[in-house]
């Protein structure tokens, strides 16, 4: 049985391992649902984004929101990342995990006034701006404190990333960037305001991105706007070419971060540009394989139209079939060799939404331990507490070694923060 995308699950006998640790033990021992990431897989994934960078100045920022657990963050904090941050939550989460403000860029369309000050009394190393009107409020705010804000503008490339529409952001009808037509005059304001040192540009044109191509014209729109900034006499000193590499989750076959880096390097240095500080945003690629998250079979309810295997993860557990209709590998961890049927794999949450897997062939029994494959991102960040659900516990496998990265939620915490009238 295959296991799309994941060299760090193997099958040893019947029996499904990450690493070197049996999975359905770790049911037995923490419960479930429970996500399970491999730190190996998540610093493989990292290598080759390093090695294409390896001599050129560079940072690396992950994106917190892919997976935002603090044993996460401390592994890529010490494997000398930088962080992409999106609230001043995830500022909070990557100082406690031993990150270096230094290295934070913040993004997102609607910063608030209190994140904005956070930010900068934290030294974050640059905001990516999406807009006039929040270069403007981040002026005064900086100005207000008697402090600078380095920014980058991001901008629209208005390329096709030829991805789900919920995860394309580089298209004039998102939400995302300021225009491509806007920038320079944009820039030019930037120049002029106190509180505010242009540093760079950026761009992020989508996720899940499988393609070479969107990623080259995006970079030749975002050169052409450089050439014209600096011309106009602002000084742009790093390129940030945002995150959106894909990862299999079925067949998909995205270009290896460090190809496609190589060819974007490629571009940049023979456009002239090979002087300049390159940064990179990867989310998904670097978490999305290295997780699973272990559901038990409740029951299997076989009908005349539908078999459906009931089991104890659901939507407000992994959202992303739900939402995206995404696909994601779902096996027994424990082989059957037999009674093979088709099941919609369902969770117990009141919505026809909730499903994790349709029309899957599995041979599967009450009890079983199965896994959904590729969910280290995206999984357990949009986890939510619908049904009073506690969310999930996570555990972090290295070699035969684990530990509890967080432990499950418990119905006192979901409660806590209410009161009776
Ligand atoms: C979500 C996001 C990323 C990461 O995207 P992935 O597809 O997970 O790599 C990077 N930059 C920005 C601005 C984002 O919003």
């Amino acid at each position: 049985m295959t296991l799309p995308g994941s060299p760090f699950l193997s099958w040893r006998g019947q029996e499904l391992f990450l690493e070197n640790v049996k999975l359905a033990d770790l049911v037995r021992q923490h419960g479930s649902p429970l996500y399970v990431y491999s730190r190996r897989a998540m610093l493989a994934a990292l290598a080759p984004y390093q090695r294409a960078l390896q001599g050129r100045p560079h940072l690396i920022c992950y994106a917190v929101k892919a997976n935002s657990n603090l044993a996460v963050l401390q592994t890529f904090a010490q494997a000398g990342c930088g962080f992409d941050i999106v609230s001043a939550g995830e500022l909070a989460r990557v100082l406690a995990a031993g990150g270096d403000a230094a290295k934070v860029v913040f993004s997102g369309v609607g910063k608030t006034r209190s994140e904005m000050a956070q930010a900068l009394q934290a030294g974050v190393k640059c905001f990516n701006v999406e807009s006039t009107a929040e270069l403007e409020v981040l002026s005064q705010v900086a100005a207000g404190l008697g402090l600078t804000a380095r920014v980058s503008l991001r901008v629209n490339p208005d390329v096709d990333a030829g991805t789900h529409p919920y995860i394309s952001t580089g298209l004039k009808g998102n939400k995302f960037g300021v225009a491509h037509d806007q920038a320079l005059a944009t820039y030019r304001r930037a120049a002029t305001l106190p509180g505010i040192q242009v540093v760079g540009i950026d761009c992020h044109i989508g996720s899940q991105i499988t393609d070479v191509s969107p990623y080259l014209d995006a970079l030749d729109r975002v050169l052409d706007l450089v050439e014209a900034i600096e011309a106009a006499g602002v000084t742009i000193h790093h390129l940030d070419l945002g995150g959106g590499l894909g990862i299999t989750y079925t067949d998909e076959q995205p270009p290896k971060a460090d190809e496609l880096i190589a060819q974007l390097l490629a571009k940049i240095d023979a456009r002239g540009h090979g002087q300049r500080e390159v940064m990179f945003e990867p989310g998904r690629s670097l978490v999305g394989n290295a997780g699973v998250l272990l559901t038990e079979v409740l029951f299997l309810k076989e009908g005349e139209q539908k078999n459906f295997c009931v089991v104890d993860a659901a939507m407000n557990d992994l959202m992303r079939p739900a939402l995206y209709e995404a696909w994601m590998g779902i096996v027994n961890t424990q082989q059957r060799s037999d009674g093979t049927l088709t099941w919609d794999v369902v969770g117990p949450v009141c919505e026809s939404g909730d499903w994790l897997g349709r029309d899957r062939s599995l041979a599967v029994q009450a009890g079983d331990v199965l896994a959904v494959l590729s969910a280290g991102a995206y999984g357990m960040t949009m986890a939510s507490n619908y049904n009073t659900r506690g969310r999930a516990a996570e555990v972090m496998v290295d070699g035969s070694q684990t530990w509890v990265i967080r432990e499950r939620e418990t119905v006192e915490q979901l409660i806590a923060n209410e009161r009776l009238i």
